[in-house]
């Protein structure tokens, strides 16, 4: 059975702009994991306020809930640039190599599937 990881957040707490750019990047990170055929056991991992589940590997689902936990505590919020133009960059090293690999790789997916809406909303 596969398991199930959360990240906790009252949905009343996470707002339009939150929610937008969470669901952009649970969908990045899926269309990298199925595209790189990363073959261990699988876990959903829910996203919070209702934005339903994605199912990825160990490794891609640690990414996703690292990439949620940012973006929900972002200390820019008021302002909230695109973090590809943000100031302060709050990711560590490891995690915005990662972030920027797996935009670029599943950018040019969503592109050839058509998907351009997408790429509108580049978060890296
Ligand atoms: S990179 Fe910048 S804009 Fe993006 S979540 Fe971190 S602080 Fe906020
Ligand atoms: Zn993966």
């Amino acid at each position: 059975m596969r398991s199930k990881q959360g990240i906790v957040a009252n949905m009343e707490d996470v707002n339009r702009n939150q929610k937008k750019d969470i669901r952009l990047i649970g969908k990045f990170v899926e269309v990298y994991c199925a595209g790189k055929q990363h073959a261990a056991e699988h876990t959903q991992v829910v996203l919070p306020a209702g934005l339903g589940e994605r199912s990825l590997c160990p490794e891609c689902a640690a990414f996703l809930q690292y990439a949620v936990r940012k973006r929900l505590n972002c200390p820019l919020e008021a302002e909230k640039p695109t973090c590809k133009h943000c100031r302060i960059h709050c990711y560590d090293k490891t995690h915005r190599e990662k972030v920027r690999e797996i935009m670029s790789y599943s950018g040019r997916k969503l592109m050839m599937r058509g998907r351009l809406d997408y790429l509108w909303h580049y978060l890296f």
